[in-house]
């Protein structure tokens, strides 16, 4: 039977369909990540905003479009969120939630319609078959933090961390199949607090891990020197710290329930590059949030150019039905739209600001792909490099020559590969 498991999430939603590939590949079943014509349909589904709960609900026709024929099951936070949406649709024939996704391998050929129980402890997924250059580990589950305008601590349920001993594991086996790992989870600032550990903990026992690691999304509050020192300690730590602002204004802040002021945010990213002096900070930005006023979106476009951000990924907000901030009086689409191309101006300025301290220096690279001609890859800041006469998955050194359009152009400097 040929199966498709289709990610239209974050990069846990792709964790898990990678370990559905595998699992779904030992039993023998021929599978893909591609949309292309198939029997089964497995779409682990996103509902971090209403336009992906929308997107989630189109890729159920857009299968059907490819096999009218084919069964659809669908997973993930969109069918948590509301199963009816994908229940009374044409084919589906299982709708699961975020739970147990083992069990989609073990009732594929079934038939109902079911969403079960959040879980309450971690379940490990089955390991995923690497076969790129970078791979992610998930570390964690579920969130705690509640931040009024999110659905997902109610989608996924409580945070919950994986097996210390689970976990280096499979970086173990990853280090010797791929050149990158990116630890991922939901809310991974919060790994460990359910199982007597730290991130700063688990992060120290990676020290032997002999590829660059990455990390995922990070909350503020998880910023310290215990985990600067454990990052410092790794063998190939990528200094990209991706922390999660979403405003640069204290009242709105408290109003969507992060749990730190600016002043606070702006110490840790000092700290940060006290111990990283070559670092980038990314982050998200929520804009038109209810109630945010025009000072105080001011505010956030100060912090913004004061900070120094490399990369902020800027979203209009958007209302979901069951939260806090739901019930806040909103702001007309207009205005949150006006913002949001505001914030991607002063965004692209800061952008623009960090990659030139970067021209005639010389960057690790690690290649993935081919691209408009060259070859393309990330330094360990995350920094998006073109390469002519390169192979793909190979580190070198390059020389920075040029950025354009936010993209670094460079020459290579030696292959680390063939040294
Ligand atoms: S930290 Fe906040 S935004 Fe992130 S998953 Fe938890 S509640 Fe949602």
């Amino acid at each position: 039977m040929k199966i498709v498991v289709y990610n239209l999430g974050c990069k846990v939603n792709k964790y898990e369909c990678d370990s559905i590939l595998k699992s779904l590949r030992q039993k023998g079943h021929e599978v893909s990540e591609d949309l292309v014509f198939a029997d089964v349909y497995i779409l682990n589904t996103c509902a971090v905003t209403n336009e992906a709960e929308r997107k989630s609900r189109q890729c159920v026709s857009r299968c059907l479009r490819l096999n009218p024929d084919a069964k659809v099951i669908v997973c993930g936070c969109a069918s948590q969120n509301n199963a009816s949406q994908f229940s009374g649709k044409e084919n589906v024939c299982f709708v699961k939630g975020v739970a147990d996704k083992q069990a989609i391998v073990d009732e594929i050929d079934k038939k109902g319609i079911e969403v079960q129980e959040l879980p309450t402890i971690y379940e490990d997924d089955f390991s995923p078959e690497v076969v790129r250059t970078r791979a992610y580990v998930k570390i964690q589950d579920g969130c705690n933090n509640f931040c009024s305008y999110c659905l997902i601590p109610y989608l996924r349920g409580r945070s919950r961390s994986r097996a210390e001993e689970s976990i280096i594991k499979e970086c173990e086996e990853l280090s010797q199949k791929c050149k990158e790992l990116t630890i991922t989870g939901i809310d991974m600032s919060s790994y460990g607090k359910d199982i007597g550990s730290s991130l700063a903990e688990l992060i120290s026992k990676l020290k032997d891990i002999d590829c660059r690691i990455r990390l995922g999304s990070l909350e503020v509050n998880v910023i310290d020197e215990n985990l600067l020192k454990a990052l410092k300690g790794l063998k190939k730590f990528c200094p990209q710290f991706h922390l999660s602002l979403q405003s640069g204004d204290d009242s709105v802040l408290k109003k969507m329930n992060r749990h730190y002021t600016t002043q606070e945010y702006y110490e840790k990213v000092k700290l940060i590059r006290e111990y990283f002096e070559d670092c980038a900070i990314t982050t998200d930005l929520i804009c038109g949030f209810p109630l945010e006023s025009e000072e105080s979106f001011l505010n956030t476009l100060e912090f913004l150019k004061k900070t120094g951000f490399y990369q902020v990924h800027t979203f209009g907000y958007s209302l979901r039905g069951g939260t806090v901030a739901a019930r806040y009086p909103q702001l007309p689409p207009e205005v949150i739209k006006d913002r949001c191309q505001r914030a991607s101006l002063v965004a692209e300025k800061c952008k623009e600001e960090y990659l030139k301290n970067y021209v005639g220096k010389t960057l690790e690279l690690l290649t993935e792909d081919e691209e408009n001609g060259y070859m393309s890859g990330y330094t360990r800041q995350y920094i998006k490099v073109y390469l002519k006469h390169a192979k793909s998955d190979t580190l070198y050194n390059v020389r920075i020559d040029k950025i354009e359009k936010g993209i670094a152009y460079a020459s290579i400097i030696d292959d680390k590969d063939n040294n």
